[in-house]
């Protein structure tokens, strides 16, 4: 017979895990003295007997049976492996019974008492675990202790808590975007505060209002909030503060011009010539007069805002997520509450929407310009840029920009949205006096194929425009007016080039096939349908990695099976009948994902990333897994694991797996491998070998791992070569080992460098899977090889004493003869 309800209707139960059984029962009976009527449905999972330390997840799954009663279960711990052993008891449990158990990191005896009162007085149980969690905020308001950081009431009665400021350029755009889109999604009146320079509070809210804040690198910023959900609010904000909000190590674009010295840097390869055309802001016309009512220029500047909106979101697809915080930050702008709040209000006092829109954005440009930090002054022109593209669309213009160039594009910076609206038609080359090779502006540039050379100084900005320039995007040379003789020769380099790789894209189509007859499949990696359909274009055999985290990333839940479903066949039918290699999951520490809060790494690279993630979550998992074995029936599917370490890992999958596919069984055909990225599965590869289909070599991370060099960090791009000795000699161990067992392919940049090229194949790889534009030139590199030649190259890379030296002798062979001719013309 189940007990009656309390007064407010929930009855969430309490389960107490401890070491010590005795310390358990004396903190129910301490719980039971302060509760007055009805106790809440409390049970003890602690102690392996009366007087033996330790806890037991069995346990503890069978007592949250025990006390569930439909409304949920709020789980105490004391310490350590207690904590393990609750999140093991979780694994136990029905899907349903799961969902409602709530691991509190309250302190056992204090959260108990106080879980124990509201739980009886009917609290629901996001409460009763809220109230829990707050249960030491009593003791150190009367000792005075509240730690820093840890919400604590302020004297207003909002609860508060601070942070200091660790991203190296303070609270920008982007990480301002985070903490923004982090408040906006709960129910609560959240601000913030500069502690360091005074200035605040500013609506958390307001990506306008947070950017004013000019909180530097080294700042204290104080978060205050109130309302249901203002704890949630305090405590997000810190712990994506410690997170750096999520801002990459080295987050390519948002970093000051490089010096000087730094250039010319070649940006985005090819040869272009064509005169000089400098870009230079054209004003956008402000027409002042209303054209109706304020009911009807408030609807424009709604629609105008909408369309900008939809145009920045087509800009972010196409240049992919790496991409996506400069866009999310803009997407902020459009829908930020101050600023169209500000011109709403002209418009309602009689002003155009144009005008009350320019209004609005030059008082908060001018706000941001004003502040003192350089670095933060700069993103004024976000600001601006994003300003602009909402006058055009209101003056009747093109939705992004009218870039008016025919020849070779000559600016200080390009911003992103313009980057994504050249037309390589038109715009031959782009010349940059600023900016560096991975600015989002230049990833850009290159993803559209236009030659680019960037840190070229400020002199080509004085360059009168129809000055021929020839740019040379792989070298990095801007010659600026050069005799006519040099000139010649430059463009008989681009005919030669265009002319290649016109050819290698004829030839695509065919497989590639070495001069002495070994198949080389040459597939693609892919992130999403519209970049399946891109690789089949380009003739790829394949897709041998599609990155399936663009599908996770950037939403507030993860994708359903149906949705992953979705995703996969349609990638399966832009290949139409070609194999396609769905890699699982792969996010971690360095790559977060808003509803899967991780907490912070010292060493995100290290830590809990790809499957070891995934395996903390097997429901989500699961679901993935049984997306891929329906997609199977749209095509032929193998399934992939990134960051595997221990066999244990890949058993586990295959149990996953089995249970995704249930009542069914494994769809037939469908293949298993694992990524070799960690030293460890290359070393430990016999024992690999009997339970897996296909092994694919992650050079990234492989080389990463192998030289202790971070794959993002531009000081050590030397040394993080994959032609490293070390890296190729297990490489060459897993290709021969798997040799007549399994088949091998390489999936890393590595595949797509034509210096790798003969060494992968010399060691044996009969697989590259790279960006689907090179694989038509991947391909006609592999058709040049001699696979004999190319064995005998690699015994020769093997045995050298450095990657410069690899990558000589790769050099001396190609110069050498036909067989290892695996580089493109020298211009290429
Ligand atoms: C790799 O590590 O080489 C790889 C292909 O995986 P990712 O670049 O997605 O980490
Ligand atoms: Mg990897």
């Amino acid at each position: 017979m189940s007990a009656p309800r309390a007064a407010g209707g929930s009855r969430v139960g309490i389960v107490v895990v401890s070491h010590s059984r005795a310390l358990a029962e004396a903190a129910v009976g301490l719980a039971a003295e302060v509760v007055s009527g009805r106790p809440a449905r409390t049970a003890v999972a602690a102690g392996l007997d009366e007087s033996t330390f330790g806890t037991d997840a069995v346990r503890i799954a069978a007592a949250v049976e025990e006390v569930d009663d439909g409304d949920g279960v709020v789980v105490l711990m004391d310490v350590g492996s207690a904590v393990l052993s609750a999140e093991l008891a979780l694994e136990l449990l029905p899907d349903d019974v799961r969902e409602r158990v709530v691991l509190s990191p309250a302190p056992l005896v204090e959260g108990l008492l106080v879980a124990s009162v509201v739980a009886a007085g009917g609290a629901d149980r996001a409460e009763v675990a809220a109230e829990a969690r707050a249960a030491l905020l009593a003791k150190d308001t009367h000792l005075g202790t509240a730690p820093d950081g840890e919400p604590a009431p302020a004297a207003d009665g909002r609860l508060t808590g601070s942070f200091v400021v660790a991203n190296p350029h303070g609270l920008h755009a982007r990480p301002a975007a985070r903490l923004v889109g982090e408040v906006r999604r709960l129910d609560a009146d959240v601000t913030v505060r500069n502690l360091t320079t005074g200035a605040g509070p500013v609506p958390a809210g307001s990506l306008s209002r947070v950017a004013t804040l000019g909180a530097l690198r080294g700042h204290e910023v104080e978060v205050a909030a109130a309302g249901p959900e203002a704890r949630e609010a305090v405590d997000r904000v810190l712990a994506l503060a410690a997170r750096a909000f999520d801002e990459a190590p080295d987050p390519d674009g948002e970093r000051p011009d490089p010096a000087p010295s730094a250039g010319p840097l070649p940006a985005s390869p090819g040869i272009a010539i064509g005169p000089a055309v400098r870009l230079r802001a054209v004003p956008v016309p402000v027409d002042e007069r209303p054209a109706g009512p304020p009911e009807h220029e408030e609807r424009r500047l709604a629609d105008a805002l909408a369309a900008v909106r939809r145009d920045v979101r087509r800009t972010r697809d196409r240049t992919g997520p790496g991409q996506a915080g400069v866009f999310d930050a803009h997407l902020l702008l459009l829908d930020d509450a101050e600023l169209t709040g500000a011109a709403r209000a002209g418009t309602d006092a009689g002003t155009s929407a144009a005008g009350a829109w320019a209004r609005a954005v030059t008082a908060l440009e001018a706000q941001w310009a004003a502040l003192p930090d350089p670095y933060l002054r700069a993103r004024a022109a976000d600001v601006r840029a994003v300003g602009d593209q909402v006058l055009r669309v209101l003056a009747g213009q093109a939705p992004v920009h009218d870039v008016d160039v025919d020849g070779v594009l000559v600016a200080e910076d390009l911003t992103p949205a313009l980057a994504g609206a050249l037309d390589p038609g038109r715009v031959l080359g782009v010349v940059l006096s600023g900016s560096s090779p991975t600015a989002h502006a230049v990833i850009l540039v290159r993803a559209l194929g236009i030659p680019a050379v960037v840190a070229a100084g400020p002199g080509l900005l004085d360059v009168p425009d129809g000055t021929p320039l020839v740019v040379d995007g792989t070298e990095g040379r801007v010659l600026v007016d050069p005799p006519a003789a040099v000139a010649e020769e430059y463009r008989t380099r681009r005919r030669e080039l265009a002319d290649r790789r016109a050819r290698d894209a004829a030839e695509a189509p065919r497989e590639a096939v070495t001069r002495d007859g070994r198949r080389v499949a040459v597939s693609a990696n892919v992130g999403s349908v519209t970049d399946a359909r891109a690789a089949a274009a380009a003739g790829a055999d394949g897709v041998g990695l599609l990155r399936t985290e663009v599908l996770f990333l950037d939403r507030d839940r993860p994708p359903t099976a149906e949705e992953q479903e979705r995703e996969y066949a349609a990638v399966l039918d832009a290949l139409a009948g070609r194999p396609v290699t769905v890699r699982t999951l792969d996010v971690g520490g360095d790559k977060p994902l808003r509803y899967w809060p991780q907490a912070a790494e010292a060493n995100p690279f290290l830590g809990v990333r790809g499957l070891r993630l995934s395996l903390t979550r097997p429901d989500l998992l699961r679901t993935q897994l049984a997306a891929v074995c329906r997609a199977a029936r749209h095509g032929p599917v193998r399934l992939m694991v990134p960051m595997v370490t221990v066999v244990e890992e890949v058993l586990a999958v295959r149990r996953l797996l089995t249970e995704a596919a249930a009542p069914g069984p494994v769809p037939d055909g469908l293949r298993v491998g694992v990524m070799v990225e960690v030293p460890a599965v290359a070393l430990n590869i016999e024992a690999f070998l009997p339970h897996v289909d296909f092994l694919s070599i992650g050079t990234n991370d492989l080389t990463q791992y192998t030289l202790a060099a971070e794959r993002g960090s531009p000081a050590l791009a030397a040394l993080a070569d994959p032609l490293d000795p070390a890296v190729l000699r297990l490489v060459g161990e897993t290709a021969s080992r798997a040799a007549g067992r399994v088949p091998v392919s390489v999936c890393g940049e590595a595949a797509a460098d034509p210096a790798a090229v003969p060494v992968l194949v010399g060691l044996g790889v009969r697989e590259l899977s790279v960006a689907p534009s090179a694989v038509p030139t991947v391909k006609a590199a592999v058709r040049r090889l001699d696979s004999g030649a190319c064995a005998e190259l690699a015994r020769r890379c093997l045995a050298a004493a450095g990657a410069a030296e690899v990558r000589a002798l790769v050099r001396a062979a190609v110069a050498d003869g036909p067989g290892v001719r695996s580089r493109p013309a020298p211009d290429a």
